[in-house]
């Protein structure tokens, strides 16, 4: 039967905005964008806001030993696993308004509009605030979900170092956010995470509304490549061993494997180091990063393979040293059909116009999946731009998210009567 009491339910969507604004100030910066490093005193900061305003609502606030934050709502069912609410209120360096935050205080404004509303859940609904998801001040990122699903132990994610050596177990101290509640410990029925898209295509369709069904693959490498450092003058071409146009050569059959693959495999070297760096002397070293992203299993395996393949090739084409370390990887993955689907659902139900996506982007909601079942939504931003302090969305996208969660949420949790 259509529940009539709550199909006309609608969040705060003035509230939202200001929330979003507000909590943009805890790191702002002079270009309207956000530099709030997990851990840091800024983090410290929107967190302490984050349970202020919990508590006001009368919210019980749990922090783990990772630091992550759940501010739970009773449901009719105390004994129930809670439906989870979650993303992340850390930021790149110099990064936005909306990236993670959007996801949280979308959150915060679904428990506060069924407050207003006399609507009593029959799961208890849990917003949660997931450690480092941005993985800039301490690698890896995702931490807090990495360790709440328990594919990263406590022990490793709490010796993490920052650049000054800071390890994150300190840092949670020096802030006050070393729970003591067992990471894993509290269970959840499902979880949704609404985020920005951080990408073109919503934009591009006119669309408001991605319901992200899929998750690329990600591989990250370390690599080396090591020739001979020897005179710019005096060396002939035939007898060089150059580093740097080996790994220029390596570097063009990355993007043609990428574009082999395409358009969804992409491959990027973000980062590369020439050694010794001098005018006057053939590299003898460079130093390098590589990723590969793809949404499917077998084309995924394909690249690094003939990525591997390509490495053996140069090297021994060009007589240097490659080496090719995998130091992070996650397989292609496919949220739960059943919170998509009551995802998608909800747009249809509100009128707004929406898509199956796959991310191309790591989401704590990717970690979350292997233990609880996860989906998410997206919702536009302008120019496909994050990671940036000009990230932007719109004000009516926001809103538009957060009822698309709050009824997808409602769907999961079961709606009791309170008359
Ligand atoms: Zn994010």
């Amino acid at each position: 039967m259509p529940d009539t009491s709550t199909a006309n339910l609608a969040i705060n969507a003035e509230r939202l905005w200001s929330n979003i604004m507000t909590t943009a100030a805890f790191g702002g910066t002079p270009k309207g964008g956000v530099r709030r490093l997990t851990l840091s005193e800024e983090d410290k900061q929107v967190r302490d806001w984050l349970a202020a305003r919990a508590q006001a609502s009368g919210y019980e606030v749990g922090v783990d030993q990772i630091g992550n934050m759940y501010v739970q709502r009773p449901g009719r069912e105390p004994g129930r696993a809670a439906v989870a609410i979650g993303s992340h209120l850390d930021t790149q360096p110099t990064g936005g308004k909306f990236d993670g935050i959007l996801g949280v205080l979308a959150g915060l404004e679904v428990l506060e509009t069924l407050d207003e509303a006399g609507i009593v859940t029959e799961a208890p609904l849990c917003v949660v605030n997931w450690t480092n998801e941005e993985g800039s001040r301490f690698a890896p990122g995702e931490l807090g979900s990495e360790v709440y699903v328990g594919h990263v132990t406590l022990e490793a994610a709490l010796a993490c170092r920052d650049a000054e050596g800071v390890t994150v177990g300190e840092a949670l101290a020096r802030i006050g956010y070393a729970g003591a509640e067992v990471p894993g410990a509290r269970r959840f029925a499902a979880m949704v995470e609404l985020h920005i898209e951080q990408g073109p295509l919503l934009e591009a369709e006119g669309l408001t509304i991605g319901v992200v069904t899929a998750a690329k693959g990600q591989q990250w490498y370390n690599g080396m490549v090591s020739g001979r450092e020897s005179h710019a003058g005096t060396t002939p071409m035939t007898l060089r061993r150059d580093a740097l146009m080996a790994f220029a050569e390596l570097a063009l059959a990355a993007e043609q494997i990428a574009r082999a693959h395409g358009p969804d495999g992409v491959g990027t070297i973000g980062m590369a180091s020439v050694s010794p760096g001098s005018r006057n002397t053939v590299p003898g070293e460079v130093s390098f990063s590589l990723e590969f992203r793809h949404p499917d299993r077998d084309h995924f395996g394909r690249m690094r393979t003939a990525m591997r393949a390509e490495v053996e090739r140069i090297a021994a084409t060009r007589g240097v040293a490659i080496t090719l370390d995998a130091i992070w990887s996650m397989e292609p993955l496919s949220f739960s059909r059943d919170v998509a689907a009551q995802i998608a659902q909800a747009a249809a139900e509100r009128g707004l116009p929406y898509r199956n996506m796959t991310s191309g982007a790591g989401h704590d909601a990717c970690a979350v999946a292997s233990a609880v079942p996860t989906a998410m939504i997206f919702v536009p931003c302008k120019d496909g731009v994050s990671h940036n302090e000009a990230e932007s969305a719109t004000p009516e996208d926001c809103a538009a998210g957060a009822n698309v969660l709050l009824h997808a949420v409602l769907a999961l949790a079961g709606v009791s009567h309170n008359d």
